[in-house]
């Protein structure tokens, strides 16, 4: 029998149009969609059905309501398809694929989100390969993981990162190897694949004021943090600091601040800045003062996916404790541990 699609179209430039206002969601993609599929072999391609959200959105406006509405719609359809495709606006799309991959653990099918950077409506465009190679991915492949597919590259969700405002090799995955890269051939790098394990779905009751994240600069005053911090809502702190972990440890009222959140109970989780890489929170004694406030050390987690992994944990209701256990604990391959010792300081 012929493989069953579901592709669920939430907007993203893939299907916009352009309008005075520049490019706008257009609902006339899934016409544009089939006239361009019904010119392809059929028999390379699995069947589809294509779900459009009711307000379709520049990725932009994205909200963790926007992940409750993905999640369900594929929950509610899990069993009836035998792959996935999320098409999505770029801009926040390696946050949605974190999220999904956090929701759909152990799962045993695939979910490729994808988009493009120049629509389908335009001539010349990223549109109908990154489209047509997901949906052979999600039709063809034993891939149990979300997945962004973008301009050749598989790359595990949690780990993709938008890198490039304009090229059509937008996605990358640093701290990551691809999961496979297609070229003539689809070629793929089964031993990085994670094994479908016992699927454990949870969607979270997400808490939209529950994570917080702010970046060091020189100069950054206390203030930035203290009005972070300043409402109950907040229940985590995502902090890019510089290097392998290192804040500013002489501006005093910074750590000040730092230490408050930690002894409200606030998780806070110490990112660095830097593309590629670990943290090493101690290596420097910059960074060791974080050590001594409880802030944890984020290892290679990137941005997006710790902000929704944050967001995860807390959703399903966890204590502080649990989610400072669990935010470096791999749940679908998004880090690993880093040895804080094992930092070369000759
Ligand atoms: N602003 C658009 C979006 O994220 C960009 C894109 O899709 O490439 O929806």
């Amino acid at each position: 029998m012929k493989r069953q699609i579901l592709i669920l179209y939430t907007g993203g430039t893939i299907g916009m149009r352009s309008s005075a206002q520049g490019y706008v969601p257009d609902d006339g993609f899934e016409a544009l969609l089939k006239a361009q599929l019904d010119t392809r072999p059929a028999d390379q391609l699995p069947d589809y059905q294509l779900l459009g959200f009711e307000q379709l959105i520049d990725s932009a406006n994205l909200t963790t309501d926007d992940w409750s509405k993905i999640g369900q719609t594929l929950l509610d359809n899990w069993n009836g398809y035998d792959g996935f495709i999320v098409l999505h606006g770029t801009d926040t799309m390696a946050y949605t694929a974190s999220a999904l991959s956090f929701i759909l653990q152990g799962m045993d099918k695939p979910v490729i989100v994808t988009g493009s950077q120049v629509p389908l409506s335009e001539l010349r465009n990223d549109a109908l390969d990154n489209l047509v190679t997901s949906m052979m991915l999600a039709g063809n492949y034993k891939i149990p993981e979300v997945c962004v597919y973008f301009n050749g590259r598989l790359l595990r969700g949690n780990r993709s990162k938008k890198t490039k405002s304009t090229g059509f090799d937008a996605f990358d995955s640093p701290n990551f190897p691809w999961l496979g890269e297609v070229g003539i051939n689809i070629g793929l790098r089964p031993e990085l694949i994670l094994s479908p394990e016992k699927p454990g779905f949870k969607l979270p009751v997400y808490q939209p004021d529950a994570v917080v994240m702010v970046q060091t600069y020189p100069g950054i005053p206390a203030r930035i943090i203290d009005s972070l911090i300043d409402t109950e809502e907040v229940r985590a702190l995502i902090l890019q600091s510089y290097g392998v972990g290192n804040p500013p440890d002489k501006n005093q009222a910074l750590i000040t601040s730092l230490e408050k959140a930690t002894g409200r109970g606030i998780v806070v989780v110490n990112l660095s800045q830097c593309y590629q890489g670990s943290v090493y929170q101690g290596a420097y004694a910059t960074g060791a003062t974080l050590n001594r406030l409880s802030v944890i050390p984020g290892a290679d987690l990137t941005l997006e996916a710790t902000f929704a992994k944050l967001h995860h944990l807390i959703g399903l209701g966890y204590d502080a404790e649990r989610i400072r256990q669990q935010i470096t604990t791999p749940l679908a391959g998004e880090c690993r541990f880093a040895d804080q010792n094992s930092f070369a300081c000759p």
